[in-house]
């Protein structure tokens, strides 16, 4: 069972909850979120269920200036 879960991603950005499938405009320019389930809960995403972390996400997190 654990097995099946690993192999299946969810295409979805954690942080903002967007697509990032093929098609959605986002696929090229994702990045791997290699945290596991509980990592994004304790770090508070809001959508832990998500594989992936978008552009813009990321570089808000790598900035760290989400507020300018
Ligand atoms: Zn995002």
């Amino acid at each position: 069972m654990d097995l099946i879960e690993e192999e299946v991603l969810v295409q979805v950005c954690n942080h903002c909850g967007n697509s990032v499938a093929f098609g959605s405009g986002r696929f090229v320019n994702r990045i791997p979120d290699f945290n596991d389930f509980e990592t994004r809960i304790f770090y508070e995403r809001k959508y832990p269920t998500g594989d992936f972390v978008c552009e813009s996400c990321d570089n808000n997190s790598l900035t760290g200036n989400e507020n300018e």
